[in-house]
C-alpha cells in the first residue's frame, strides 16, 4: 500500500521563532538575556537555518551559576508540596503545548514527528508528573537527605527535551537549582522550556539555561560553585569530565554510549522480532545510546530472519520528518552523517557484507538509509564501535551461553533486548548480561518510574525511579563531618632492625615469644608479598608492634585475579551468604579477647574502647547478615502491561581502601555490605594499624568463606589504591581516606569509568549508625538492573 504525504504544519513553530526574531540569548535568573557571539541552528531535513543561538562564555556560565546559587536557599526550604506544585504546573504546560514542542523538536533534530509527538513529549510530561510526586514525598521518603546545591547539567542532541526532563525534574524535585547546557545542534526546545518556566512563575534562578558548544560545557564543569554534574553524551567526553571533576567534591552521574545486543533465540516470534528490530535500531535514526545495534541471532534461524528483515527494510520510509507517514527522519548534522558513512566504509573494508534497500534516500537533507551488515567479526570495528546511526550489525550464536558471551563482548553495558517465547530462558539470561536495562520481547521502552543507566563504560548513576532521586541528594549529616587531619600514613620497607628512627630495641618489643608474620590474604590463602619486603608498624607511643607485608602492583593483580575467580559468590543464594556472615560473627565472638588485646596493643585504646569496637563489629556483622536476603529490589509500576523488575546486582570485583582509624570496625563496616550483596573484594586495610585485619584471616578461614571473596593486601594505601583505580577488572572502588587520595582515585579510575565512592578527607564516626551502616552502604555496593517483562497476548 502506498501512503500519500501527511505533513504536519510548522506554522506555530515559525510564529514562535519569529516572535523571538529567530535569535536567542541565554535564560538566566528568570529572564532571557542577550548573548555574545551566535551560531546557526539548522533543520537537518532541509539544511535550512532555523535560528541563531548564543555561544555561552565562562562569564555567562558564572552569572547563571550565581543566579542558581542565590535561588538555592529559598527553593530548598520550600515545602515538598510547594515544589510539587511547580513541577506539576510544568507537566501541565508541556501537555498543553505538546504539539508545539513536538514540531519544534522534529525541525531542530530531524526525528520523525510520529516519535516526538507519541514518544518524546509524552515521556517528558510523564517525567515531570512522576517527579512532582517525588517532591511531594521527599521529606518522608528521604527524611535524612537534603539537596546538593547548584547542579550543572549537560545534555546531547538525540533526545533534547527528554534528556532535559530526565535531568531537570529530579534535580528540582530534590530541592536543587539548575544550570543546563543543551547540545549545540539542538537547543530550541530547551529555550521553549525556559519560557514555560517563566509562564508558571518558577522562582527566578531555579532553572537557568546557557547555550553553546563543548567549551560552554567545559566552563560549567569547571565552575567551583557547582555541586553536581549530570552528563549524557559520548564515553570520550564522559571520561574527560571524570578526570576534570576528580577531587572537586562534585557529585557525578554519567550516561554514556552503548553497543547494545538484541538477542533472538530460535523460539522467538519472528514477526514481532522484525518490528522489534525496527524500534531498536531505526527509532530516531539509530541515534540512541541504548539502540539495539548488535543483532545476535541463533544460527538456525539466521537465514529466515535476514530475509524477513530485508523485506521489512524495503518498506521503511525515509524522508521529511514532519510527514506523519515517515519512519526514519534526518541525521542530526553533517558531521554525524560523515561519521556513519566512514564507519560503514570501514566495515566493508574489514570484510562484512553490507545490505541496503533498493530505493534511494532524498538528497535535499541529511538522510541515511537503513543498513544491515552480516558476516560481522565480533572483534571488528562494526561490532565494537558505537555507530550512532541506522546501521544494524548481525552475528550468530549457537547456544545461550555463546549468546551471553557475545552480548558481553563489549566495553559498554547500557541495555539489551532478549527475544524468546520461553520465559525461563529469558529470566536466566537477563541477569547474566552486563547491562543496566534488559528488555524481554520488547525494546526501547522507558518510564520515569524505572531507573535508566549503564554498567561498565556506559557510565554510572541512574536517571528515573528512586535511584535517580538519590543522585541529587546527600545525607544531611555529611556536610558536618570533620576533615581528617591525618595526612596519611606511608609505610616504608625500611629494614626496621637497622633503622635508627624505627629502632627495635629489647625494651620496646612487646612480645617476641614466637615471631608471627602476617602475610597477605589472596584467594583464601596467605601469600608472601611479591616485593619480599615487610614494613614495621608501631603503636601511637612509637612502640614496635610487628611487621606487615609490603604489597605491590603484582599482589594487587593477583588479588584481583583471585576475586574474579571467586565468581560463584555473586551467584550463590542470599541465604548462603547470610549464613557465612553469621558464622563470621560467631567466630569473631570466640576470638573477641584476641581482638580486644590487638586493639589495645596496636592502637593504644583503653580496654573499654577496644571492647566497644569488637562488640560493634560483631553486631555489624549480624546487621549485614540480616540485610543479605532483604535488600532485594522492587517491581515498578510502569504504565505499560509490564512487570518491571528492579534488581540490585553486585558490581563484581570491588576495591576497598579502608580508613586508618578503627582498624577492625572500619574495615568490617566496608567489607561486610560489599560481600553481603555478592561482590568479591580486594581490600587495603589501615596501613598504620594493619594487624586487626590480618588477624581476621583465621576467622574467615573457619567461617566457610570461599577463597577469593575477601582478599587483603597490606602496604602503602595510596600506591595500592592507584593500582586498583587503574585496574580494568575492578568495577567499583571505595576510598575512605584523604582529600588528595580521593582526587587521585577519581582521576585514575577514568580508564574504565569505574564507579567510585570517596570521602574527600572527611572522617566518619564508625560507631554512629547513620554514618557507618545502612542502606547508603548497600546502595553503593550494588547497581540496579531493570528487567522489563511484558505480559498479555
Ligand atoms: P558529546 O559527548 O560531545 O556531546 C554531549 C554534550 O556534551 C553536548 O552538549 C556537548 O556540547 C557537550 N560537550 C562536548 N565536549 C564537552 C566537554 N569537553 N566538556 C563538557 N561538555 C562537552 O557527543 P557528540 O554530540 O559530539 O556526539 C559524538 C558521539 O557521541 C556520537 O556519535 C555518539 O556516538 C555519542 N553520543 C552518545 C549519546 C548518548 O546518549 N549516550 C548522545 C550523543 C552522542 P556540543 O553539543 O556543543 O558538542
Amino acid at each position: 500500500m502506498e501512503y500519500g504525504p501527511a505533513p504536519e504544519s510548522a506554522e506555530f513553530v515559525d510564529a514562535w521563532l519569529e516572535k523571538h526574531g529567530r535569535r536567542f540569548g541565554h535564560f538566566i535568573n528568570g529572564r532571557f538575556v542577550e548573548g555574545g557571539s551566535t551560531f546557526e541552528v539548522i533543520n537537518p531535513a532541509t539544511k535550512a537555518t532555523i535560528a541563531n543561538v548564543s555561544q555561552g562564555s565562562s562569564a555567562e556560565i558564572d552569572q547563571a551559576v550565581q543566579a542558581a546559587a542565590a535561588a538555592f536557599e529559598n527553593w530548598r526550604t520550600l515545602s515538598g508540596h510547594q515544589r510539587a506544585r511547580y513541577l506539576y504546573a510544568i507537566a501541565r504546560q508541556i501537555q498543553k503545548h505538546s504539539r508545539l514542542f513536538a514540531v519544534l523538536e522534529t525541525i531542530d533534530n530531524g526525528k520523525p514527528i510520529r516519535e516526538t509527538r507519541d514518544i518524546d513529549i509524552p515521556l517528558v510530561a510523564r517525567h515531570f508528573y512522576h517527579h512532582a510526586g517525588w517532591a511531594q514525598l521527599a521529606s518522608e521518603v528521604f527524611e535524612q537527605y537534603g539537596p546538593l546545591g547548584v547542579c550543572g547539567q549537560i545534555i546531547p542532541w538525540n533526545f533534547p527535551l527528554l534528556m532535559l526532563a530526565w535531568k531537570v525534574a529530579p534535580a528540582l524535585a530534590a530541592g536543587n537549582t539548575v544550570v543546563l547546557k543543551p547540545a549545540e545542534f539542538t537547543p530550541l526546545t530547551a529555550l521553549l522550556f525556559a519560557e514555560i518556566t517563566q509562564q508558571i512563575g518558577l522562582p527566578s534562578g531555579v532553572f537557568n539555561l546557557v547555550t553553546g558548544d563543548g567549551r560552554t560545557g567545559e566552563a560549567l564543569i569547571e565552575h567551583p560553585g557547582v555541586a553536581k554534574i549530570a552528563f549524557t553524551g559520548s564515553t570520550e567526553v564522559g571520561r574527560i569530565i571524570r578526570q576534570k571533576t576528580a577531587g572537586s567534591g562534585k557529585k557525578l552521574s554519567l550516561e554514556l554510549g552503548g553497543k547494545s545486543p538484541f538477542i533472538v533465540f530460535d523460539d522467538a516470534d519472528l514477526d514481532s522480532v522484525v518490528e522489534g528490530v525496527v524500534d531498536a535500531i531505526w527509532f530516531n535514526q539509530g541515534q540512541v545510546c541504548c539502540a539495539g545495534s548488535r543483532l545476535l541471532i541463533q544460527e538456525s534461524i539466521a537465514k529466515v530472519m535476514y530475509a524477513k528483515l530485508r523485506q521489512r527494510m524495503e518498506n521503511l520510509r525515509v524522508g521529511n520528518p514532519l510527514d506523519k507517514a515517515i519512519d526514519i527522519g534526518a541525521i542530526v548534522a553533517p558531521v554525524q552523517l560523515q561519521k556513519i558513512e566512514s564507519l560503514v566504509q570501514q566495515g566493508i573494508k574489514e570484510g562484512a557484507t553490507c545490505w541496503q534497500p533498493g530505493w534511494a534516500v532524498p538528497t535535499d537533507g541529511l538522510f541515511y538509509p537503513p543498513t544491515l551488515f552480516t558476516d560481522v567479526e565480533p572483534a571488528g570495528t562494526l561490532a565494537q564501535v558505537e555507530i550512532f546511526g541506522p546501521v544494524l550489525v548481525a552475528m550468530t550464536f549457537r547456544t545461550p551461553g555463546e549468546a551471553v558471551d557475545l552480548a558481553n563482548n563489549s566495553p559498554y553495558g547500557l541495555a539489551a533486548s532478549l527475544w524468546t517465547e520461553n520465559v525461563n530462558l529469558a529470566l536466566d539470561i537477563a541477569p547474566k548480561i552486563k547491562a543496566g536495562v534488559v528488555w524481554v520481547n520488547c525494546t526501547n521502552v522507558f518510564d520515569a518510574a524505572s531507573g535508566f543507566g549503564g554498567y561498565r563504560e556506559s557510565g554510572f548513576g541512574r536517571e528515573g525511579g528512586i535511584e535517580g532521586m538519590y543522585e541529587y541528594l546527600r545525607p544531611n549529616w555529611e556536610q558536618h563531618l570533620p576533615e581528617v587531619d591525618d595526612p596519611g600514613f606511608e609505610p616504608r620497607a625500611e629494614p626496621a632492625l637497622n633503622n635508627a628512627a624505627n629502632a627495635v630495641s629489647a625494651e620496646n618489643v612487646v612480645s617476641v615469644a614466637i615471631d608471627r608474620t602476617p602475610k597477605l590474604y589472596i584467594g583464601g590463602k596467605q601469600a608472601r608479598p611479591d616485593s619480599g619486603y615487610s614494613y614495621p608498624a608501631f603503636d601511637p607511643a612509637g612502640k614496635y608492634r610487628g611487621e606487615a607485608g609490603l604489597g605491590n602492583r603484582k599482589d594487587i593483580r593477583n588479588a584481583v585475579e583471585a576475586a574474579v575467580k571467586a565468581g560463584g559468590w555473586p551467584n550463590s543464594t542470599a541465604h548462603l551468604r547470610a549464613q557465612v556472615l553469621f558464622y563470621i560473627a560467631e567466630n569473631l565472638q570466640v576470638r573477641a579477647r584476641e581482638f580486644i588485646d590487638r586493639l589495645v596493643g596496636d592502637c593504644g585504646y583503653t580496654i573499654e574502647l577496644a571492647e566497644r569496637e569488637v562488640t560493634a563489629t560483631i553486631e555489624r556483622t549480624f546487621y549485614y547478615a540480616a540485610w543479605t536476603d532483604k535488600y532485594d529490589g522492587r517491581v515498578h509500576s510502569t504504565p505499560f502491561r509490564n512487570v518491571t523488575l528492579a534488581m540490585p546486582e553486585p558490581w563484581g570485583v570491588l576495591g576497598i581502601v579502608c580508613p586508618q582509624g578503627n582498624p577492625l570496625l572500619g574495615f568490617m563496616s566496608l567489607v561486610l555490605p560489599a560481600i553481603a550483596m555478592g561482590n568479591t573484594v580486594v581490600t587495603i586495610p589501615s596501613a598504620r594499624y594493619p594487624f586487626a585485619a590480618t588477624d581476621l584471616y583465621q576467622v574467615f578461614d573457619t567461617s566457610d568463606l570461599p577463597g577469593g571473596v575477601i582478599n587483603i593486601v597490606t602496604g602503602n594505601q595510596l600506591e595500592l589504591a592507584k593500582v586498583l583505580a587503574q585496574h580494568l577488572e575492578v568495577a567499583a572502588l571505595w576510598f575512605f581516606g584523604s582529600k588528595s587520595g580521593s582526587e587521585m582515585v577519581e582521576r585514575e579510575s577514568a580508564g574504565n569509568l569505574k564507579a567510585t565512592w570517596v570521602t574527600h578527607g572527611k572522617a566518619r564516626n564508625w560507631f554512629a549508625p547513620e554514618q557507618s551502616q545502612g542502606e547508603e552502604f548497600l546502595r553503593h555496593a550494588t547497581q540496579v538492573k531493570n528487567i522489563w517483562v511484558p505480559y498479555g497476548e
